[in-house]
């Protein structure tokens, strides 16, 4: 006998319980089922010394908001952790862990079918809700790297201590890798960080937090579409407190800066003359930031306190860094590389036609073309927020809706 369920939600990270809370509030029929633990991938794909990177009380889900003591502080990942199976548990969500989905597709009877191991079910809507980010990317020339490199991807990177002795190279440069970058730093290691671009932004500017800010003027709420291609996420970081990220204070805290990967040829690592052109990109970014508030806050004539002059060396202009064509992996005493340029979807289990040619959902709000199949919390699926803890509740609602109106 195949069980029959409304819906099926796969996935029981944030974008998975927020949608059975809508579903629940509805009074539709669902499971969810989940390959390993409820937010597994904060717990075991995310390093030790990773924090939300949003001040508390933008840690929220639908019905479910962050109350604590300290709302402008920054929590540690396995607060994320207990902040998401608390409103599991508070929501009664009906969760089977320990269910791998590894097919799903259209029977001839019309239904969706989705099969686990031995476990198949059947169901009038899936939700997929297994992750904006999914398999990390390693370039082709990662197989150029001598034997002896230890290679870790970012997901898989815990902390400075499990990685063997030796300097350290990183490559990518968003907000996960400048983290990994200072933490490196933090204890000691010789750090080379490849970067690509950056966004960079204050994290604290005029009595508030950039995150409040950003929400305030709307920027989370544009609609996807209306995104330019290429438009970065800031960097930002809630390590300690919460600070402001700044390449160049990493440089001047040890770390060698490098422009992005050209290639591994012979155990040297070639880097594009880029450096200068990301580090400005950076500084323009910041200043258009501040620019930005400024303008919002007198428009808006509200009452904020006046420029503190906070983050004066991140402000500075500075000089010219050093273009390094290339490194010389043994000279410079580079024992491990960590992998940290973003990643690919991994949804070769879903056998309908709803994936494009590189394998990324097409959708429209979560809606495809495929009747009762959905795509949830997926990066700027809908708006700039969808894939953000704070932001996902709202496309899980449109969601729930539609399902209910299929019934
Ligand atoms: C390093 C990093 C830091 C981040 N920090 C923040 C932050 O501070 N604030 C913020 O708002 N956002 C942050 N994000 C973005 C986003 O909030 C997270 O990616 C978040 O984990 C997304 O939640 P989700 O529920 O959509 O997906 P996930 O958390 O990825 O959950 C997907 C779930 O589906 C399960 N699953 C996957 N495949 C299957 C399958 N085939 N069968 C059954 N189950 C399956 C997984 O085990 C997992 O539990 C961060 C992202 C990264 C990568």
């Amino acid at each position: 006998m195949v069980e029959f369920i409304e819906t099926i939600i796969v996935g029981s990270g944030q974008a998975g319980l927020a949608m059975s809370h809508h579903l629940a509030q509805r009074g539709r029929e669902h499971v969810i089922l989940e390959r390993a633990r409820i937010a597994e991938r904060w717990r075991s794909e995310r390093w030790d010394s990773l924090y939300f990177q949003f001040p508390n009380r933008m840690m929220r889900l639908p019905g479910h908001d962050y109350d604590g003591g300290d709302p402008d502080g920054f929590t540690h990942r396995d607060g994320v952790v207990r902040f998401i199976a608390d409103y599991a548990a508070r929501n009664a969500a009906p969760v089977r862990c320990g269910v791998n989905v590894s097919a799903l597709r259209r029977t001839d009877a019309g239904r969706l079918r989705v099969e686990a191991g031995p476990l198949s079910m059947e169901a009038n809507n899936v939700v997929v809700a297994t992750g904006p980010w999914q398999a990390p990317r390693i370039p082709p020339a990662a197989v150029q790297l001598p034997p002896h490199i230890h290679q870790v991807t970012a997901n898989r990177y815990t902390s400075p201590s499990e990685l063997p002795p030796g300097g350290v190279l990183v490559l990518g440069s968003g907000a996960s890798r400048y983290q990994i970058v200072e933490d490196l730093i933090a204890q000691g290691r010789q750090v080379h960080y490849a970067l690509r671009g950056h966004r960079r932004v204050p994290r604290r500017y005029r009595g508030r937090d950039f995150g409040l800010w950003n929400e305030a003027m709307g920027v989370t709420d544009r609609i996807a579409s209306s995104i330019p291609p290429g438009t970065r996420s800031p960097l930002v970081t809630g390590h300690k407190g919460g600070h402001t990220a700044d390449m160049r204070g990493l440089a001047r805290r040890g770390a060698t800066l490098l422009g992005s990967l050209r290639g591994i040829v012979e155990g040297r690592v070639m880097l594009n003359a880029d450096l200068n052109a990301s580090l400005d990109a950076g500084d323009a970014a910041f200043r258009d930031t501040l620019q930005s508030i400024d303008a919002f806050i007198a428009q808006q004539g509200i009452e904020a306190p006046p420029d503190d002059g906070a983050d004066a060396d991140a402000r500075a202009v500075r000089a010219p860094a050093p273009e390094i064509e290339s490194l010389d992996l043994g000279a410079t005493g580079i024992g491990s590389v960590i992998w940290a340029l973003g990643y690919d979807y991994d949804l070769g289990w879903i056998d309908c036609p709803v994936l494009d040619s590189l394998g990324a959902p097409v959708q429209q709000r979560g809606v495809t073309r495929e009747a009762g199949l959905f795509f949830l919390g997926l990066h700027r699926m809908h708006k700039m927020k969808s894939g953000f803890l704070w932001g996902v509740g709202e496309d899980a609602a449109f969601l729930a809706d539609h399902i209910a109106g299929r019934a």
